[in-house]
């Protein structure tokens, strides 16, 4: 249930590098690699980086792999398990004066400063009760943060707190176990706790500490704990800011937070999590891969899901279905833009295609595919705001592709030889 358990070292550095774009270079230099770098100049932390590198590395920390993974996530969701609060808890061993005391990273050239990527963000509502979810923070004083929050669950206890006049009292945890940071990013729906998903994951309940200066408790274990409260009526600016699909999210007034408390443990090891790197992207994408499952799963029989590399695990998805009529193919394509409603473009196929081969799915649309018969357009439709682009008004043209077969399967075939 601990990060530092949890790491595997794969490349350790021990030179003294800084957390000014070196660290940030050497991570996507090695993005499928966990990168242990020992000396950070000017601090008294421990970095790691691509803790979670890989599909596998994912599917790792949630006990499952690569073809168990959606059925896992799904059947976790469906037996959510309450955390427990313990007494004592090691997150609170060494008590900080400063934001600047962290080793927050610079990542790239135009990013408006130092990034926190890897905080999860918990607060509570009077009404929906505890959210939990990941936020890109910029540090911009020694106890003041920007928060990014897209329109989504803390968006909407930020917004209600404002109207109540009240600011929102969050606590941030950074370094926290892969599942915990993975049921944070999934945004299960409005008043499912993501830590009762997170227990539910790791097979036990995640233990919890009441926080020192909010109404929070926080995962015992984390590495470094942030408190504070989300301010109302304040904003900044806040961006530009690398994001999944490796350019920059545009400048918004977003929200402060006001820091009243930093905590960490003993020897210290700051999770650095690399804006646009295989772990961003595979921590906001893979979330969505069992909520399309599921959509499918009410039109079609669906076997699997992708979003794809080069699609930025965002934007592009390719869905594997056991055919059983002809409309099934269009039927897939319009649940599956709904269940992710950012994905721009998807690829239905049957299931014989290995989905996460990207030459293997060409292959069908290739085959096929006939765009006049088999395409579906959808213009003017709300999408990605980190599509660049997107229209300035958010509007994007979504594209489904039916590349299952049609007609005779003897056409399709694959020619063999005799053994
Ligand atoms: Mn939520």
């Amino acid at each position: 249930m601990q990060l530092r358990k949890f790491i595997k070292k794969e490349i350790v550095i021990e030179k003294n590098v800084s957390a000014e774009y070196e660290i940030a270079r050497i991570l996507q230099k090695n993005q499928d690699k966990t990168v242990f770098f020992e000396r950070v100049k000017g601090y008294d932390f421990k970095v790691v980086g691509n803790v979670i590198p890989s599909r596998e590395g994912i599917c790792r920390s949630l006990g499952t792999n690569r073809s168990g993974y959606i059925n896992t996530v799904l059947d976790a969701l469906d037996n959510p398990v309450e955390p427990v609060t313990a007494k004592k808890g090691e997150c609170y061993e060494v008590a900080e004066r400063s934001l600047h005391e962290l080793p927050v990273l610079k990542h790239f050239e135009k990013d408006a400063g130092k990034y926190i990527t890897s905080g999860i963000v918990i607060a509570r509502d009077p009404e929906h009760g505890r959210n939990v979810s990941v936020h890109r923070m910029l540090v911009l004083g020694d106890k003041r943060l920007a928060a990014r929050l897209v329109e989504r669950h803390l968006y909407l206890y930020h917004q209600r707190a404002e109207q109540r006049g009240k600011a929102l009292e969050v606590a941030i945890a950074i370094g926290v176990h892969p599942a915990i940071l993975f049921a944070a990013s999934y945004s299960p729906p409005l008043g499912y706790d993501e830590l009762k998903l997170a227990s539910s994951l790791l097979g036990k309940p995640v233990e919890l500490v009441k926080c020192k200066t909010v109404d929070l408790e926080v995962p015992r274990y984390s590495e470094i704990v942030i408190e504070g409260k989300i301010l109302p009526k304040e904003r900044v600016d806040e961006g530009p800011f690398a994001d999944i699909t490796s350019t920059y999210d545009i400048v918004r007034k977003q929200p402060v937070i006001e820091v009243s408390h930093i905590a960490h443990r003993k020897e210290p090891i700051y999770h650095a999590l690399l804006n646009s790197g295989i772990e961003h992207r595979l921590l906001m994408g893979m979330p969505q891969e069992p909520k399309i499952y599921g959509a499918v799963k009410k039109v079609a029989d669906v076997k699997n899901v992708c979003l794809t590399e080069g699609g930025c695990n965002w934007l592009h998805g390719v869905v594997a279905i056991s055919k059983k009529s002809e409309k099934d193919g269009k039927k897939a394509i319009h649940a599956a833009l709904e269940a992710h409603p950012s994905m721009k473009h998807v690829v239905i196929v049957d299931e014989d295609v290995d989905i996460f081969d990207a030459s293997s799915v060409e292959f069908v649309i290739a085959t096929r595919f006939q765009a006049d018969r088999d395409a579906v357009i959808i213009k003017n439709v709300r999408g990605s705001s980190l599509d660049p682009s997107a229209s300035k008004n958010g509007l994007t043209t979504k594209v489904g592709i039916d590349a299952t077969i049609k007609g005779r399967r003897e056409y399709f075939e694959k020619a063999k030889m005799p053994t």
